[in-house]
């Protein structure tokens, strides 16, 4: 099967690809999204379609937005691909409504020794709710970086010994930890994009995922900018 590459060989060679964290990215696989389309589907309340998106169309957009009249921001599509830690993935697939997954299965092929080490290892500072981060000083961050690169390595051993007994992957999996990299598929539509996006691309979100969230929003303002531009004028609040 030559057509077949690994999904990170053929990610990078199809080139809309942004690099998130030290391994990860956010690959736009394939989209059919645009401002027009969120016009035409509130015009054909009046049997109506433009051709072209006229500034009418981009009041009208923003109108749309304004007054949450959500559902013509549903009638486009982007499939991305993801290479994330687990435990943003984690928090990634919390977000239910008008969003796909499909993710590598670590019961059918053997997981890479692939680990998340944090640039960022900071501090929680504040009481639950009120919660602030601060960088920690280059002692800790090198002691703590070098704790997970060697937990990290030391369970990869033990999945690796495992296997090589005869343990079924299935099983062999329980050791890895919630840093190791995994790849999946999302595709969601505009609206529920933007609602991830108010979420996870948020100061009050986890660095890591809010990196990602920044990422796949790079996507929506680059094919929808006028939806873009309004969403964020809006708060940042999905209609
Ligand atoms: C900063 C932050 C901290 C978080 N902390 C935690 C945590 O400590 N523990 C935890 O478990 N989760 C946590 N979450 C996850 C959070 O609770 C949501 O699961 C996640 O953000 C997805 O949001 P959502 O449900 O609005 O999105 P979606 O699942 O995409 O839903 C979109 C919208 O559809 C509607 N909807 C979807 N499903 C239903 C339903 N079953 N019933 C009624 N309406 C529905 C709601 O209006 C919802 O807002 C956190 C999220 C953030 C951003």
């Amino acid at each position: 099967m030559t057509n077949v590459r690994k999904i990170d060989d053929a990610v990078h060679a199809g080139g809309d690809v942004i690099d998130v964290l030290d391994k990860g990215f956010v690959g736009l696989d394939g989209a059919f999204a645009s401002d027009l389309a969120v016009a035409n589907g509130a015009r054909v309340s009046f049997n109506q379609a433009s051709q072209e998106l006229t500034e009418r169309d981009e009041g009208l957009i923003r109108f749309l937005m304004r007054d949450h009249h959500g559902s013509p921001f549903e009638h486009g599509y982007f499939r991305f691909i993801i290479k994330a830690p687990i435990f943003v993935v984690r928090e990634h697939h919390r977000h239910r409504a008008g969003h796909a997954y499909n993710e590598w299965s670590g019961r059918y092929s053997k997981m890479q020794a692939e680990f998340y080490i944090p640039d960022n290892v900071r501090t929680q500072v504040g009481k639950p709710g009120a919660y602030t981060f601060e960088p920690v000083d280059e002692e800790t961050k090198r002691a703590a970086r070098a704790e997970i690169k060697r937990q990290s390595a030391e369970a990869f051993a033990a999945y690796e010994r495992m296997l090589e007994l005869g343990v079924a992957k299935e099983v062999a999996r329980s050791v890895l930890p919630l840093n190791m990299y995994t790849t999946y598929y999302w595709s969601c539509n505009p609206r529920s994009l933007m609602h991830f996006c108010s979420l996870r691309n948020s100061e009050f979100a986890q660095f890591e995922i809010r990196e990602f969230a920044k990422a796949a929003e790079t996507f929506l303002e680059r094919l929808m900018p006028v939806t873009h531009a309004a969403f964020v004028a809006n708060d940042r609040t999905a209609p």
